[in-house]
Order: structure tokens, then C-alpha cells, then sequence
């Protein structure tokens, strides 16, 4: 029989929401037993890094988000490279793809999402990829040296078109095709849509909207792929494919356990779900959105992190509220500049909506009685954080909500009651905006 074991924290997933967990309960308990398990066999690397893995082959270290020691000087025990097959809730239980049986008391699930991949003709065919994970970008950098000079790139979201720089650094052609009628139609409007395609089409991207991939072809032989077929029958020659088109919450080990599940596994305040002594947080994670005022999928690095912050504080004992996080992404692709955050295209003309445009730079505001509820910064985004900490601390903006798009918007612009705080907070809290915890009373992470 299997050898039982029993941790007092048991985290799932290595990444973003599980470091911040552990990094919080070794805050807290400098003895209680910790384990992370996880799939990929890698210390925890930033995911989206493995584009610049691609780009220009990025050593692990550089990836690395935690010192390589972070596990032995914290007391962490870490399985790595073991998928877990099995939660028992009843039992308070996992067990590894390998059989072994380990007992918890706090369990944690930080498991990510996984690509959607669209089961079309020649899917499987080699030479067709995603995209994210290292191992998948080194699957892609070794498949290059098959004389790739052309890909197809399925799918223009965030995930698509960091692929897509990275394969135009090798120097290999790349052909966007996208589904709706502009890329980065989640994250950004109209404008600031076409600002990045104008650069990607610089650069000698090829970007094809409103359609997308029917089919995939190969050797008949080899079985490597030479191109794709697109729903309106026209072929795309092509060595290789990169599918993009996005990701869903890997919540496959709660099936049937009864945890409370919609898009994504539901969690409170407290990350914890609908089971007890069981908490979720990071992209598989349906928690507080503060734009929306509901709980919603946001996945992104610094709310995988605080969730796992909060759910860490949680397990060990200390009642810690998430405040909530919303959709907020900074990137900067070919050179362009871009911040993006809550809800950039408004449903209705309830919304208030500001925005100058210059000839490479664009800003957005959108207001909701008096409160900025979403912002686009592109090209010239210096002054964004402020826009997005006025976003997060809920204030009034109505009495100087036109210095927000200004060109020379800065604190000093804003209400001296508002500035001088800002002004006055130490940088760790402005740009991380996490609570730190100094005593076992309700604190909340993410204001
Ligand atoms: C190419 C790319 C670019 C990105 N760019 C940005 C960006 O610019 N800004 C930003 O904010 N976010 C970006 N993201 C998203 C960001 O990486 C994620 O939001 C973040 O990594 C989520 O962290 P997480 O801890 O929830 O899960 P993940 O990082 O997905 O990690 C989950 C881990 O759990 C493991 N796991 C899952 N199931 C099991 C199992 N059954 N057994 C064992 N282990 C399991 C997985 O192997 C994985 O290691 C990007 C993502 C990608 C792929």
C-alpha cells in the first residue's frame, strides 16, 4: 500500500498564486509543514517570461522569480515535475500521478489554466504548439531548427501576440489570424487596438481578422506541418502553428468533489471555497473583480500573487480579506507601451468616457459617478499608475477628471488631500499594493 504522509499545507501549483501562499504562511508559521506540488519540473520561473525564452533563450535563472534556495531557506518541501491525479475531500488526500498518497490539512489550488485547443482537422500534427509553459517554448525554439520560415499564430490576445514577437525576433514571418475584428480586443478598445496593430504591421506582421483556422496540413510522410486553411477555404502556407486562442481554469481535480465551481473554482474573501479547509486562488480562481462588483476570472501575475498572499494568511490562522482585483495588464510589445485596466469598453452611455489621442500616444478614462472604472494608456503611459491607484483607492475624481488625460497630468494635478498621500507612502506599497502583516487581526490585501 501507499505510504501516507501528512503536511499541514499542502499548495498545488508553483507558480504565481502558490509562491504568494507559501511566502505568507512562513510569514505567519515558521514551523507548520509545507509542500508544494507541481507538474512542470522547474523552481517557480514568471510565465511571461518564457517569451523572452523564445525570443532570445533566456536562461532559467534569469526566469526565476524566487532565489533558487527560496524552498530550502523557507522550510518548503517541493515535489516537482508530478502531476497530481487526484483530490479526496473526504479524506483530505491527494494523489500523485505516481501513486503516492499524501494527506493534508490546508490544501491550496493554484493549478493555472490550460490552452484551449480547438479540435480542427490536423491539430495533432507536428509542428503545432502552444504556448504556456517553458517547456512549450522549448519545444517551439527546438522545432525552429526544422528551417521554419514561416508560422500561423491562432489567436491575437495577449498570449498570441507575445508568441508572435518572439517568433518575429528569430526572424520567422508570422501571420496573426484572429477571430474578431481586432487583436487585443479583451484588454484593449478601438484605438488603441489599431496603435498595436499599425506597430505589429511595422514589423512585418501579417494580421488577419474576422476569420479563423478550419484545418491544418501536413506531409503526408513526416506528418510536419505546411500550412493552414481558414474558415473561408484560403490557404496560409506555413512550417509551423502556434495556437492561442485562450486559456481555461484547469479545475478538472474538483470535479465531482462538490467545491463550487463556475468559469473558474468560486472563491470568497478569503480565497477559500465552498469546502472547508480548501482554498483556490491565481487563473483558476473566480474571485472578487472590484470594477465589476462580482467575482470573475482576472488572470493575471500580481492578482494570482495577492490571492495567494491572502489564501496563505488564511490557511495559517490569520483572517486576511482579499479586497478584490480586476483585469490590468502593462506589456509592451514591438516597442509599444501599453497599460490597460478594468473595463476599457463601456456597455452603455451610462459611462462616462475621456480621451485625447496624439499621433503615436493614446489615454483613455472611463468614469462611473465619479469614479474611474477603466483606463487605456498607450504609446506615452508614464502617468498611468496613478490613473489605475485612483482606479483601486475608489476616489471622486469628478472635480479634476479632464488632468486626467492631460499631457501634464501628474499628483500634483490632483487635490492636495489625495496627492500628499500617494506622495507619503513608502514605494513597496505603491507598487505592490500589498499589506504587509504585523499582527493576527483582520487585515485586507489588494486596497
Ligand atoms: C505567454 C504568457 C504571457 C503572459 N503575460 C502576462 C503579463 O504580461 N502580465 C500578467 O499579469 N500576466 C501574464 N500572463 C499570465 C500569468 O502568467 C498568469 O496569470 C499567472 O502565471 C497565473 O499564476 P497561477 O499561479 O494562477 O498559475 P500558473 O502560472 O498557470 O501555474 C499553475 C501551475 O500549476 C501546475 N499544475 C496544474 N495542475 C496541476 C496538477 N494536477 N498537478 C500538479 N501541478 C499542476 C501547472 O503545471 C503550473 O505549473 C502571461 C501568461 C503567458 C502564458
Amino acid at each position: 500500500m501507499a505510504k501516507k504522509e501528512k503536511i499541514k499545507y499542502l499548495i498545488i501549483g508553483n507558480s504565481a498564486g502558490g509562491i504568494g501562499a507559501a511566502e505568507a504562511i512562513r510569514e505567519v508559521d515558521k514551523a507548520g509543514k509545507i509542500a508544494i506540488v507541481s507538474a512542470e519540473p522547474y523552481p517557480a520561473y514568471s510565465r511571461p517570461l518564457i517569451s523572452e525564452y523564445l525570443a532570445d533563450r533566456c536562461p532559467l535563472e534569469k526566469m526565476l522569480f524566487r532565489p533558487a534556495d527560496f524552498a530550502e531557506k523557507n522550510r518548503i518541501q517541493t515535489i516537482l515535475g508530478q502531476k497530481v491525479k487526484q483530490v479526496n475531500i473526504g479524506e483530505h488526500t491527494i494523489r500523485l500521478e505516481n501513486g503516492r498518497k499524501i494527506a493534508w490539512e490546508k490544501l491550496l489550488l493554484a493549478t493555472g489554466g490550460l490552452p484551449i485547443v480547438p479540435q480542427i482537422e490536423g491539430i495533432n500534427h507536428s509542428g503545432v504548439f502552444t504556448f504556456g509553459t517553458l517547456d512549450e517554448a522549448k519545444a517551439i525554439d527546438q522545432y525552429l531548427s526544422h528551417r521554419v520560415e514561416r508560422a500561423v499564430v491562432v489567436g491575437g490576445g495577449l498570449i498570441g501576440v507575445s508568441a508572435t514577437e518572439a517568433l518575429v525576433k528569430r526572424g520567422v514571418k508570422v501571420t496573426i489570424v484572429e477571430m474578431k475584428e481586432r487583436i487585443l480586443n479583451t484588454i484593449l478598445d478601438e484605438e488603441a487596438s489599431a496603435l498595436a496593430e499599425e506597430r505589429l504591421q511595422q514589423a512585418g506582421v501579417e494580421i488577419i481578422t474576422g476569420h479563423t483556422v478550419a484545418a491544418v496540413s501536413s506531409y503526408y510522410l513526416s506528418g510536419d506541418v505546411t500550412g493552414v486553411t481558414l474558415d473561408d477555404s484560403s490557404p496560409i502556407p506555413c512550417e509551423l502553428v502556434v495556437v492561442a486562442i485562450g486559456v481555461q481554469p484547469r479545475t478538472e481535480l474538483v470535479a465531482g468533489t462538490g467545491i463550487k465551481v463556475n468559469h473558474g473554482i468560486i472563491v470568497d474573501q478569503h480565497m477559500a471555497t465552498s469546502s472547508a479547509n480548501v482554498y483556490a486562488c491565481g487563473d483558476v480562481a473566480e474571485a472578487y473583480d472590484f470594477i465589476y462588483g462580482e467575482n470573475r476570472l482576472t488572470p493575471i501575475w500580481p492578482n494570482a500573487y495577492l490571492g495567494g498572499r491572502v489564501a496563505g494568511f488564511n490557511m495559517a490562522g490569520v483572517p486576511t480579506e482579499y479586497a478584490g482585483g480586476t483585469a490590468m495588464n502593462s506589456l509592451k510589445y514591438f516597442g509599444l507601451a501599453i497599460v490597460s485596466a478594468g473595463m476599457v469598453d463601456p456597455p452603455d452611455n451610462s459611462y462616462e468616457v475621456l480621451t485625447k489621442k496624439r499621433e503615436h500616444s493614446y489615454k483613455k478614462v472611463v468614469l462611473k459617478d465619479g469614479l474611474v472604472v477603466g483606463l487605456v494608456f498607450a504609446g506615452d503611459i508614464e502617468k498611468s499608475g496613478i490613473v489605475f491607484s485612483l482606479m483601486k483607492d475608489r476616489v471622486n475624481v469628478d472635480g479634476f477628471k479632464q488632468a486626467l488625460v492631460a499631457d501634464d497630468f501628474g499628483l500634483i494635478s490632483l487635490p492636495e488631500e489625495i496627492w500628499r498621500p500617494r506622495l507619503e507612502a513608502p514605494p513597496s506599497l505603491l507598487a505592490s499594493s500589498v499589506t504587509s502583516v504585523e499582527k493576527p487581526e483582520e487585515i485586507i490585501i489588494g486596497e
